[in-house]
């Protein structure tokens, strides 16, 4: 039986009027009005109470989420005509998501996202695909109210075995008032909050309960490819490695042996588990693994002779706000020297960055001045960006990028 689109049950939309700056910015198809845009507010409603903009000649602007407590105080969803943001509204958006990845991966690839965010239409909202399990992660209280309902229709459009909720940092606090908490599963049981799934063949695990992001770092797909081109024959240094990702292409792509360095006995255990779930791929099999646990700048920086014909860094993000933009720069300067004086002779360096704060060029720019500082003749061969299931569609989304040098 199709569920009834009955109106929202909400009260009226809160009235809302923008400085002329906001709604220019709107209008070319920014997602986010910040509070200080805000000149006037009816009343001041409840996270995720829709909010209608009207633009200067009280006209309809936009269409939005309220948040009452984030200083991105409205995430737009509908912009150009009002719209009746019913159940049928939110099944058009699930399956625009859906369309828009139709083709890009195959039955090698379960797992991928699904929805990112506001570049999907999705504001502040993550659903990433981990075989039959999926993961709905929350980036603003907006979605609250809303829990069941994005539910139903997750089940009714996708129909997971299990569907995990996950909180950001900020929204994990615990509520005490009926709110399912971080991990917690909305479809089917969380069990051991493990979820099994294939990229290209190769089969990993995420802790889709209690691990970073959703589990897994699924935005990395595409450069895990190349590093599986360039490994063969080639020692890996895989620095901040997390569940492995990189090491288990770098195996497949036939490296001679390599080497996973993180901070975390968790995240090394579960790059561990990733190669055992691989192990009849015979090029995995045959790769040596050592896991090194220790604080990567020291690590790198530290006397030893060792050498790698391949170096992969990729560090959480240095800058998490504008503030630590600068120093974030340099950090990733100081990283990317480190490295390549870990590079023997014609050897290549993937240097990734996952901070928003920081551009592409201004990342790159610190890698070259790196590479030139090393005193080694070197090239840039390839740079990326985002990959298709991760769309970014405005300036504040596009956070990942890489670049890949290689260096005599
Ligand atoms: N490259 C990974 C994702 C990296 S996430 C992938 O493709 O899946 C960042 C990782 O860096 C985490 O596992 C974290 O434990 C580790 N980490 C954070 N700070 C670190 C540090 N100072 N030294 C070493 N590892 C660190």
């Amino acid at each position: 039986m199709p569920r009834s689109s009955k109106p929202d049950s909400q009260p009226r939309p809160i009235r809302i009027r923008v400085t002329s700056q906001a709604e220019r910015r709107v209008r070319s198809g920014h997602p986010w009005v910040f509070a200080d845009s805000v000149r006037e507010q009816d009343r001041p409603g409840q996270p995720g109470e829709l909010a209608v903009l009207y633009d200067r000649q009280n006209r309809f602007l936009a269409l939005g989420m309220l948040d009452p407590e984030s200083p991105i105080r409205v995430r737009i969803l509908q912009t150009g005509k009002p719209a009746q943001i019913d159940a049928g509204w939110w099944r058009e958006r699930l399956r625009e998501a859906v369309l828009r990845r139709a083709g890009l991966f195959d039955g090698q690839t379960t797992g991928y996202r699904w929805i990112h965010g506001e570049s999907d239409g999705w504001p502040g909202l993550v659903l990433d695909r981990y075989g039959t399990t999926l993961v709905l992660k929350l980036y603003t209280r907006a979605w609250l109210p809303r829990l069941q309902e994005l539910s139903d229709l997750i089940q009714l459009e996708l129909k997971p075995e299990r569907l995990i909720l996950r909180l950001s940092r900020k929204l994990s606090a615990p509520g005490g008032d009926g709110c399912p908490h971080d991990g917690s599963a909305l479809i089917g049981a969380a069990g051991d909050g493990k979820a099994r799934f294939q990229e290209t063949g190769l089969w990993f695990e995420a802790d889709v309960v209690s691990g970073q992001k959703t589990g897994f770092f699924l935005d990395q797909r595409e450069n895990r490819r190349w590093v599986e081109t360039l490994a063969r024959n080639r020692t890996v240094l895989n620095a901040f490695s997390y569940s492995g990702g990189f090491s288990l292409y770098a195996a497949r792509g036939r490296a001679t042996a390599v080497t996973d360095l993180d901070l975390s006995a968790h995240a090394l255990a579960a790059a561990r588990t990733n190669f055992e779930l691989n192990a009849t791929v015979p090029a995995v099999a045959g790769c040596p693994r050592e896991p090194v646990q220790a604080e990567a700048f020291d690590w790198l920086a530290s006397s030893t002779r060792r050498r790698f014909g391949l170096v992969i860094l990729d560090p959480p993000s240095f800058a998490k706000k504008e503030v630590e933009r600068t120093g974030a720069i340099r950090a990733y300067e100081r990283l990317a020297g480190l490295g390549i004086g870990r590079l023997e002779k014609g050897g290549m360096l993937l240097a990734c960055s996952c901070s928003a704060h920081v551009s592409r060029e201004e990342f790159f720019e610190a890698v070259r001045r790196a590479a030139a500082k090393s005193g080694r003749k070197f090239s840039v061969w390839k740079t990326s960006g985002h990959p298709p299931d991760h769309p970014a569609t405005f300036p504040e989304a596009e956070y990942l990028k890489a670049i890949l040098l290689n260096v005599d």
